[in-house]
């Protein structure tokens, strides 16, 4: 590239920052009542999609877990190396590019993998075998407060993360009851608009197949399983589906009402307080323990209230920025749709190139869970 190419990027670079920073000069703070309802409101139009696992049918071949590295690879990160020096200074590089074969845990390579839990229950030994992936929560926390509006749930349930505008914070890793969401460094925005500095990279995690599913097509791993393991549908049938399964073999419901209900039913003739004690959990390993509704947390709620009506804003101005600054994948079929509208409050650009509201992330032990409870049918 010749010099006055360089000072043409450079000067868009640094026009798509000042746009950003006066764009937010117009927008107004709504009422916090109104802001708080555009942050929780469920999505508008058909009812949204759930997926229902019977665990008693799960034999832990994986099968599902190839077919979702499979199907999904072509989203997975290329990281550029060496990374630059990370900015800000005290955020810890996290590269997963040379352990793209780990399956045994979530990471940015691997949006699924397979849970066991082995013991006694009631006198008699159990193997319980638990896909493990995003749970797509009905009011995810991490769509909610993504200060950028990267993360965002969809009208048909799926919560996923744009690649292309996510600056890495983690924030909706730290805000998630579960800790999904993978983070890989020297990829992302960041490096397109500050090329000389790591940034913190962008998170990733199951998006629930929202390229095959806005085709009518089904996530690959329902698809590969042999067992029929897993199946989709409307929420509410979905619902209905667990509660008589769980019924027929007196067992036990997770993710209905967990984080004030998820779009990943599980149901189990174990309890999943056994199978949580049972099973191995930690970083990229998530347990089975009860959650309360984290946004019904007063503070997350108001920062809610404060992020919802910028998200739509900041994430436009962000891809537009992502396109000014050079190179960018295709749209998918269907776009997120945060729910939510416009004006608000707005990051600065020196917040966006710190890394905003999130900081630096390291792979920590999950935060205690609030109470809540799995639903139980039958009566064991
Ligand atoms: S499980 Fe975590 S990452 Fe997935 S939608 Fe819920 S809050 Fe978001
Ligand atoms: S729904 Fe798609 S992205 Fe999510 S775990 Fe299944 S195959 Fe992977
Ligand atoms: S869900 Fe199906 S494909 Fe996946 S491990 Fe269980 S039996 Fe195998």
């Amino acid at each position: 590239m010749n010099d006055d190419s360089n000072t043409q990027k450079n000067m868009t670079r640094r026009q798509f920052l000042a746009t950003l920073g006066m764009a937010g000069v117009g927008l107004a703070v709504p009422a916090a009542a109104a802001a708080a309802a555009a942050a929780t409101a469920p999505a508008e139009g058909g009812e949204e999609l759930a997926t229902l696992h019977d665990l008693s049918k799960c034999v832990g071949c994986g099968a599902c877990v190839e077919a979702c590295r499979e199907a999904n690879a072509h989203k997975f990160p290329e990281p550029k190396k060496p990374f630059p020096p990370m900015f800000p200074a005290t955020v810890k590089a996290e590269d997963w590019s040379t352990r793209r074969h780990v399956d045994d845990r979530l990471t940015p390579y691997n949006w699924l993998y397979i849970q066991s839990a082995r013991g006694q229950y009631q006198g008699q030994p159990f193997e319980i075998h638990i896909p493990r992936r995003c749970m797509h929560c009905q009011n995810p926390p991490c769509a909610n407060l993504c200060p950028w509006g990267a993360a965002a749930r969809q009208n048909n349930g799926i919560v996923r993360i744009d690649d292309e505008i996510c600056l890495g914070g983690a924030k909706c890793k730290t805000v998630c009851p579960w800790e999904i969401p993978m983070r890989q460094t020297g990829v992302g925005l960041y490096l397109k608009l500050m090329p000389t500095y790591g940034g913190n990279g962008v998170m990733y995690k199951c998006d629930r197949c929202a390229d095959r599913v806005a085709k009518g097509g089904q996530p690959a791993c329902i698809e590969a399983c042999p067992y029929g393991v897993q199946e989709i549908g409307p929420r509410s049938e979905i619902v209905a589906k667990a509660h008589a399964l769980a019924r027929d073999m007196g067992g036990y419901i997770y993710g209905e009402t967990e984080n004030g209900g998820t779009n990943s039913l599980y149901v189990s003739p174990v309890p999943f307080d056994v199978l949580d004690a049972a099973a191995t959990t930690g970083p990229g390993k998530p347990h089975l323990s009860p959650v309360a509704d984290m946004m019904a947390d007063e503070d997350k709620l108001a920062l809610a209230a404060l992020l919802a009506p910028v998200a739509g804003v900041v994430a436009g101005a962000l891809r537009l920025g992502s396109r000014l600054a050079g190179g960018r994948r295709p749209d998918p079929p269907e776009g997120p749709k945060p729910d939510s509208g416009g004006g608000g409050a707005r990051p600065s650009a020196s917040e966006l190139l710190a890394g905003g509201f999130g900081k630096g992330f390291t792979d920590g032990a999950s935060p205690a869970p609030k109470d809540g409870q799995g639903g139980k049918e039958g009566g064991k």
